[in-house]
């Protein structure tokens, strides 16, 4: 008698608890942007440039939002809102993406579900309109996390994606971008081997405005994390290059217990400090805040060895973070139905 009704309280417990679980809470609910960082100042903006800039990153927060406050999920939320930054030609990411050495649009994108822990990632894509929509189908519809090249385009083909041809992508200002670091390329070759008889390929994309990925996460009214990120790389890449967005841990991560992590810059250095996972590790393991997590990670460590960019992120319990180490970061954030934008430091 005794052991019944000791497995009645306990049901009655669980009961309690997951509907306690269950009930949506938007009090808490946040959505997080970027647009990239990089070598964006006062000085290289005009006002309506930034003005066209805080329109998109407006419309993106209030896409992603209004799914939020209707109860729908983070995972919904921050594919809408890159679709928005990726169908805009101001972004790095889609439509307006940058151009490679061969003068191509190679995209690259992420999605992570912080509430089952799966992710889905495409790179290298020439033809699908939004690829934020082909990683969420690679999480959803295969039983791989990451699809690349002519095999991702034709998985994207067979689940019915948007295709296009790659000159959708094609924007005049991102070509000429290419052809002035292209420039800058030679004449550093050049001056390399005057001076020293080496070619360095080093820092060659270093110059300019080079960063322009776009990224999301949020926090849902049932607590579930999400992230979202999508690029078209580095001016000038070549050889197949493929950045920290799509690598799961790198340029993208999302787990409910912790945090959800979207970054963009250099991506090689990116890679190598597993940016975005790191995060939460240093949340999970060393019991950081969101804040002093991130601020380690991208102030700290990233500076230290010499990476540039930032990251957006958001916790489980709508805590928001923005830490960036270049000039500046497209960025905002939406919080009890206000929004926040902002391009350079404050
Ligand atoms: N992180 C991206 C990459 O390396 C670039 C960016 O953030 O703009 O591909």
């Amino acid at each position: 008698m005794k052991k019944q009704l000791y497995f009645l309280c306990l049901f009655l417990l669980m009961a309690i608890v997951s509907m306690a679980q269950s009930k949506p809470d938007y009090s808490k609910i946040t959505l997080v942007i970027h647009g990239g960082a990089g070598t964006i100042t006062k000085a290289n903006m005009t006002p309506e440039k930034e003005k066209a800039y805080k329109e998109v990153l407006n419309q993106a927060l209030k896409t992603g939002y209004a799914i939020l406050e209707k109860g729908g999920s983070s995972l919904d939320a921050v594919e809408a809102t890159v679709r928005v930054m990726e169908d805009s030609p101001l972004f790095n990411a889609g439509k307006g993406a940058v151009f490679t050495n061969e003068g191509k649009n190679e995209l690259d994108a992420a999605i992570m579900d912080g509430k089952t822990g799966k992710a889905g990632a495409v790179a290298s894509l020439t033809t699908v309109r939004n690829p934020i929509t082909a990683a969420r189908a690679v999480m959803e519809q295969s039983e791989h996390v990451m699809l690349i090249g002519q095999g991702a385009e034709k998985f994207a083909k067979e689940k019915g994606l948007e295709i296009v041809d790659p000159s959708y992508f094609r924007t005049e200002t991102r070509y000429q971008q290419l052809q002035k670091l292209k420039e800058k390329e030679g004449e550093k070759t050049k001056l390399d081997h005057d001076s020293s008889g080496t070619s360095s390929t080093e820092n060659i994309f270093v110059e300019g405005e080079k960063f322009g990925t776009v990224g999301a996460v949020a926090l849902d009214a049932y607590g579930n994390l999400a992230a979202a990120t999508s690029t078209g790389g580095m001016t000038n890449k070549r050889y197949g290059r493929v950045g920290d967005v799509p690598i799961i841990g790198a340029g993208t991560y999302a787990d409910n217990n912790t945090c959800a992590v979207s970054a963009t810059g250099h991506g090689e250095y990116f890679i190598r400090s597993v940016v975005a996972h790191d995060i939460a590790a240093l949340m999970e393991y060393k019991g950081y805040s969101l804040k002093k997590a991130a601020d380690e990670v991208v102030m700290k460590k990233l500076v230290k060895r010499g990476g540039e960019g930032g990251v957006i992120a958001v916790d489980r319990d709508g805590n928001v973070a923005m830490p960036f180490n270049s000039a500046g970061m497209y960025r905002g954030y939406i919080k009890k139905g206000k929004a926040e934008v902002a391009i350079y430091k404050e």
